[in-house]
């Protein structure tokens, strides 16, 4: 439950042997309430703009173990994952001074560039989609958990997960849970009626079959956010500031002095499959950019957008964790 980089990562494993061929005995379907894989970190594209892909959460990601290294190295020769250089990392000092080179002690840095080949959603749609025995449901939330009498599950009853209808979507021998979202109380405030998990745990059977899950529950209402306003631009490769963009000289920035709320820009490059046409032989290469907040600018603006939207919601309630006013209908008109 949950297609994010974790699941897909899981999902891909619990399919195949350990040499690698399919475990043609295994099935693993990957229910997501978002249309395409990669949670929080899945690309954003545009109906308008085909080709388009831009690096909405986390743009790459820093590879400390060997597990990890060696899930990368099929996808670096692939040319699917690329390493990022010191080159491409830029810092703004509190003085406004702009440095290039990487952030020191950070190890390798992966991220599949260029071409906006990044990490988030194509590396998880590669994941599953090298995954034999793995399915993906995207846009359906599972909405009810409970154990279910099924004779040919090991143990005689099976994971039956309902949807926001009730309808079933599938008896399954092993749920895992990627995301927090079903077990936290914001699920109350954003969606309506209990937080799956917590539904479940009520049950005797599951409470006696998962001794941890209401210390898990106990442990998730207890987290606190830090939340990332980010907006997310992009230019087509006519447009006149399109070559000035592609020079800037980084590709990740990270801003020192927030206090206009600015901490992070992240640039990528992103190249259309139709509709675009240049009398040139230059490669037809777009901008895309994405402005990460500071948390402090995110709250002060978090109820802003719209009075009943998922993201006004999520606003409201982090200003009331954090005692802070909610700003009035006339800010969202
Ligand atoms: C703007 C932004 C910038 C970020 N920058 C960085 C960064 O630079 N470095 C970094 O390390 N991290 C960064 N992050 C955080 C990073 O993206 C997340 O930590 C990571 O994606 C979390 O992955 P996850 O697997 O825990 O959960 P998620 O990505 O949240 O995935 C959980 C999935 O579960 C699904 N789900 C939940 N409940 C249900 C349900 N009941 N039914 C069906 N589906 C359900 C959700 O739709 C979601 O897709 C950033 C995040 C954002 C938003």
């Amino acid at each position: 439950m949950g297609a994010s980089s974790f699941a897909n990562e899981f999902a891909r494993l619990a399919s195949v042997r350990g040499d690698g061929q399919a475990a043609q005995s295994t099935h693993v379907t990957l229910f997501d309430m978002g249309r395409s894989l990669g949670g929080r970190q899945a690309s954003r594209g545009s109906r308008d703009w085909p080709g388009l892909s831009v690096a909405h959460g986390a743009p790459g990601f820093h590879v400390t173990s060997p597990e990890a290294m060696r899930l990368c190295e099929p996808y670096i020769a692939s040319g699917d994952l690329v390493e990022w250089s010191e080159a491409d990392f830029g810092h703004t000092a509190a003085d406004g001074t702009f440095t290039r080179g990487a952030f020191p002690g950070k190890g390798f840095f992966a991220c599949p560039l260029p071409e906006a080949r990044y990490f988030s959603g194509p590396l998880c749609e590669r994941l599953v989609a090298d995954a034999p025995g793995v399915s993906f449901q995207g846009s359906t939330m599972v909405h009810q958990l409970e154990r279910w009498p099924a004779s040919e599950t090991p143990g005689g009853v099976a994971w039956r997960l309902k949807g926001k209808d009730g309808k079933v979507l599938g008896d399954f021998d092993y749920l895992v849970v990627a995301s927090t979202a079903p077990a936290s109380p914001r699920w109350t405030r954003v969606f309506g009626g209990q937080p799956p998990l917590a539904a479940a745990a009520a049950s005797p059977t599951i409470a006696k079959e998962c001794p941890e899950l209401n210390q898990a529950l106990g442990d998730i209402a207890n987290l606190d956010v830090d939340p990332v306003t980010a907006v997310l631009l992009a230019w087509p490769p006519n447009h006149p500031a399109t070559p000035a963009l592609l020079e800037l000289p980084f590709r990740k920035l990270t801003v020192s002095n927030t206090e206009g709320g600015l901490e992070r820009v992240v640039l990528g490059s992103w190249t259309p499959t139709k509709g675009e046409s240049t009398a040139s032989d230059a490669p037809l290469k777009g901008v895309s950019m994405v402005l990460h907040s500071s948390a402090p600018f995110s709250r002060g603006v978090a109820d802003v957008y719209g009075a009943t939207s998922t993201a006004a919601t999520l606003g409201k309630e982090i200003r009331q964790m954090r005692d802070l006013p909610t700003c009035g209908p006339e800010l969202w008109e």
